[in-house]
């Protein structure tokens, strides 16, 4: 694992964004180590023996932060969480004292989430630890983006050459972002479904097929990625109301006819049953990845925090 971790030259996880394609690949080689440790009976190690991982929280989270949680807990680490209600947040001011709060009890590594796009990145610069982005505002959420790469890359074997169909709020989706940055470097053709209303401007030029129908935009997918509405992100309506949004953009059996015939669905989580997915096809083992997503998250995140710990400690600092 120490050659394989040499050759990651970031000193932090802030986006996919950056990486290369080697990179990526390191990350999801280790990451596949750590499924199969996880599915041991003993699966504590002591990678990250004496060593702190700080999970500082200013949304809430239920996937990302539980499984950053058990991933260095299962490295052997000390692991800390914090969560800070966003209404409680003096923006800017607060972020950088809360920063040099927890600065000062040198933690090794902090995983940080924020409702502000760029806010991990400004805290990477006035720390002296390694800083993963749990998710920042609308711009990445880079982990989600590796443990989705992984799960597909195991059930199709890799992703060059797939056709992966992200549909619904690409517009407030980190998840949509760095998944477009990470299938785009691994060879990947992306293609993105949803109202013109949830689509950004000019995202085209990231290199994807831009649709505002189903059928279409889904015709010939091997890979089908739901996204939530993300109505805390947005002021004012979006969507004419939640029952036509699922009659047009919600996925069903219907739909997915659309799809080939063995695509399979996934979703980050949380899910909007009745939504964006229909509940009966969510939970279709022979369809839905939805679940191995979970447990894939977990090993992921033992990847990049075994990753950053021993890059910081190896000097090989680059962003
Ligand atoms: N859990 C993902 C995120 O934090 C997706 C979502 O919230 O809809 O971005």
């Amino acid at each position: 694992m120490t050659a394989t971790t040499l050759r990651f030259r970031h000193r932090h996880l802030l986006g996919i964004e950056g990486l290369s394609r080697e990179e990526i690949t390191l990350l999801l080689d280790l990451s596949q180590a750590y499924v199969d440790q996880n599915r041991r009976a003993d699966k504590k190690l002591s990678t990250l023996r004496g060593r702190t991982v700080i999970n500082l929280f200013f949304e809430t989270s239920t996937r990302t932060r539980t499984s950053f949680e058990l991933a260095g807990k299962r490295l052997g680490a000390d692991v800390i969480n914090m969560s800070v209600q966003t209404s409680s947040i003096k923006k800017g001011e607060t972020l950088i004292d809360t920063a040099m709060t927890l600065n000062a009890m040198r933690p090794d590594i902090l995983v940080v989430r924020h409702p502000d796009s760029g806010a991990v990145n400004l805290l990477s610069q006035k720390l002296d630890c390694a800083v993963i982005n749990g998710g920042d505002g609308s711009h990445e959420h880079p982990t989600q983006a590796l443990l989705d790469a992984l799960t597909i890359r195991r059930r199709r074997g890799g992703l060059e050459g797939l056709t992966v169909a992200i549909c619904g709020d690409i517009l407030h989706s980190r998840v949509a972002r760095s998944n477009i940055h990470l299938l785009a470097i691994m060879g990947a053709r992306v293609r993105l479904i949803g109202p013109p209303t949830l689509m950004p401007s000019c995202i085209d030029r990231l290199g994807v097929e831009v649709f505002h129908d189903m059928k279409r935009g889904l015709a010939g997918s091997d890979i089908v990625m739901m996204l939530r509405l993300q109505t805390e992100r947005m002021q004012g309506s979006f969507v004419p109301s939640i029952r036509e949004y699922f009659r047009f953009f919600g996925l069903d059996y219907e739909k997915l006819k659309s799809a080939k015939p063995d695509a399979l669905i996934m979703h980050p989580g949380p899910m909007n049953r009745g939504v964006e997915i229909d509940s009966e096809l969510a939970d279709d083992i022979d369809r839905s990845l939805i679940r191995e997503q979970v447990e894939m998250g977990v090993a992921v995140r033992m990847a990049c925090l075994d990753t950053l710990a021993r890059t910081d400690a190896g000097n090989e600092a680059g962003s």
